[in-house]
């Protein structure tokens, strides 16, 4: 498995499976990377020529509305290559900012790759999820994204169920944009105790590990409710004896993260905060049938 720097020493790999992540790396993105590597196997049998993975590895600054949050994310490359050498990928892609954002990876560099908020699907624009909570990060993910999917020029791309909105506007944007890249759904990967595995997983405290063990029992608890209302109510009161900071407990259609519709498949989505991490997780929902 060979790690890159340069755009330029991608050309030998176009038309791959492509697992886009900002690295430290756990056993959710080796289980993309797998599914990525299962594909390729299976795509280059059709096409009669190998299909490589690549994974990217890019802590994407204009993604991060917290300056600390950015400066404290964690960097592993050298771990991060040995997992996805491990899953099967053939190349990891670690650019620099300057790479992505050129000439110089600058905040005004990086702007002219940044969309209009105006022109974002619309599943980036609700009030009350991802967007009220991290203004300016999906154009961000927007941004890098499609830079990445143009630099990769990668045949498809496998995104994780775990940040669900993300999934649902980079399937937009591949649209919007008229990109051909097929975009695949991985299911949420979890800790024994149902906390979904995140990067961020590892600033917690022990204890705060333990907490975070509220958020799966909050899924758990809305999944007997009849109504989506009654199913938020259930959720909230399961983290009213925890110290987590709810920032939305939302039950949504699941394509288009606006209302609820009847009959429509639907999405439970969560947002909280433990000390200075902030968690997110959902699960699809539907009513007990009465
Ligand atoms: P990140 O490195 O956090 O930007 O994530 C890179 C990709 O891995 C995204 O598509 C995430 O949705 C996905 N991912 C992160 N954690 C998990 C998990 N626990 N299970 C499945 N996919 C995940």
């Amino acid at each position: 498995m060979r790690i890159i720097h340069d755009p330029e020493e991608l050309k030998p790999f176009t038309r791959s499976v492509f697992v886009p992540t900002m690295g430290a790396l756990h056993a959710g993105h080796e289980a993309l990377i797998e599914h990525a590597a299962a594909r390729a196997a299976r795509m280059a049998v059709e096409a009669d020529a190998p299909v490589p993975v690549v994974v990217s590895v890019f802590v994407n600054p204009t993604q991060f509305n917290e300056a600390a949050d950015f400066d404290a994310y964690p960097r592993t490359l050298e771990a991060d290559a040995a997992l996805a050498a491990r899953a099967g990928a053939d190349v990891v892609f670690a650019p620099s900012p300057a790479a992505i954002y050129p000439p110089d990876g600058s905040p005004a560099a990086a702007a002219a790759f940044l969309p209009n908020e105006a022109d974002l699907p619309e599943v980036a624009r609700l009030p009350q999820l991802e967007d009220r909570h991290r203004p300016g990060h999906f154009a961000g993910v927007y941004g890098v994204v499609k830079r990445l999917f143009v630099l990769t020029e990668c045949a498809a791309a496998v995104f994780g169920e775990k940040d669900w909105q993300q999934l649902q506007l980079i399937r937009a944007m591949v649209q919007q944009e008229r990109l051909s890249v097929d975009i695949l759904a991985h299911h949420i990967v979890r800790e024994e105790d149902g906390v979904a595995l995140s990067s961020r997983n590892a600033r917690l405290s022990p204890v705060e590990r333990k907490i975070a063990g509220y958020i799966p029992a909050a899924i758990v608890a809305a999944q007997g409710q009849s109504t989506p209302e009654a199913a938020e109510q259930s959720a909230r009161s399961v983290f009213g004896r925890s110290s987590l900071a709810v920032e939305y407990v939302a039950v949504r259609d699941a394509a288009t993260l606006m209302a609820y519709k009847p009959g429509q498949p639907a999405r439970l989505l969560i947002a909280a905060r433990l000390g200075n991490t902030r968690l997110i997780d959902n699960a699809p929902w539907q009513p007990r049938s009465l």
